[in-house]
């Protein structure tokens, strides 16, 4: 059996035309974190094919700067092979035209729906979910595989919620729905109170479950909890470096994304890589700071300093 191939998630961008009231990655339009040119990300395009890897482009809003994110969504797909290129981000800005031609170079595309898009979700921009509706449809209709992620938080233990969401998911036919768990970071940490206890993360995998029991259709979304929900039936081991990197868009490398501040700075050196503006992803890769996590076999690292 084939080794699976390491995780990179690439924020290529902190630019975003939403300004989600908890984004982790405190993005928006207004956001100055300092951004690779692109001739540069075409430089890490062609190392991280060189590696071989999976890489999910996200941000920010990738679809924001479509003139230079467009040819290095080409650059990748060509480097990497179509199977092993995804792409997370809003749904702004995908119609039709745009995602006929995000078809042959992407295996998938994940946006974010919290709710049915017919309700008012106060923890979204006007407009947010009905955005990803749009080109959620239009990605389906281009035969592109199309998830939606959900990031649980106390609003979803309100009746109904879930509920109506999943009858959603069905009847337009998404492919796959990832349930994540909200953690205050970024500008979430201002909203501690959305956060699930275990035991309320461990009802909302219980109803999630019973609805993807309850239905009998051959043609159903794939459900996908995340480990670090409580009730999810995956391994909770820490994936830095093992399974997992990420891209910060002035090309840092971290273990982990939790690992940051709001202002993008790391909580712990530990998980600051190396940059790749100035080393290559595979010097990065062998270097003593990734061989750190390669031998860490603790729980979650996110402040947790036993593991320094
Ligand atoms: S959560 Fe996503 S869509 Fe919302 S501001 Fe952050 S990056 Fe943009
Ligand atoms: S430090 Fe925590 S959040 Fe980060 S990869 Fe490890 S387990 Fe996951």
């Amino acid at each position: 059996m084939s080794e699976k191939k390491l995780s990179v998630i690439w924020n290529v961008t902190g630019k975003c035309p939403w300004t989600c009231k908890f984004c982790c990655m405190d993005s928006g339009p207004n956001n100055c974190l300092p951004e690779m040119t692109l001739e540069e990300k075409f430089l890490i395009a062609d190392q991280l094919g060189a590696y071989g890897c999976r890489v999910d482009l996200s941000g920010g809003e990738v679809m924001l700067n479509r003139k230079e994110h467009f040819p290095l969504i080409e650059r990748l797909s060509a480097n990497l092979g179509r199977d092993n290129l995804g792409i997370s981000c809003s749904g702004a800005f995908i119609d039709e035209k745009l995602a006929s031609h995000l078809a042959p170079l992407v295996s998938d595309v994940e946006m974010t729906m919290d709710a049915h898009p017919g309700r008012n979700f106060p923890w979204r921009p006007a407009g947010y979910h009905q955005t990803a509706a749009k080109a959620a449809r239009a990605l389906l209709a281009a035969g592109v595989e199309t998830g939606l992620q959900t990031v649980t938080t106390t609003e979803h233990k309100t009746k109904g919620l879930l509920e109506e969401l999943y009858a959603w998911i069905c009847a337009t036919g998404i492919d796959n729905w990832s349930i994540l768990k909200f953690f205050p970071s970024g500008r979430g940490v201002s909203y501690p109170e959305l956060e699930l206890s275990d035991e309320d993360c461990r009802e909302i995998v219980a109803r999630i479950r019973a609805l993807d029991a309850g239905n009998p259709s051959a043609r159903k979304p794939k459900i996908d909890i995340h480990y670090l929900m409580p009730g999810s039936e995956k391994a909770d081991a820490c994936r830095c470096v093992k399974r997992s990197i990420g891209i910060l868009p002035d090309g840092r490398v971290t273990s982990c994304f939790w690992g940051l501040d709001r202002e993008g700075r790391f909580l712990d050196d530990k998980f600051y890589l190396g940059n790749l503006l100035e080393k290559n992803i595979g010097e990065i890769l062998s270097g003593p700071k990734a061989h750190y996590w390669l031998g860490y076999c603790g729980g979650c690292a996110i402040g947790d300093d036993a593991a320094a």
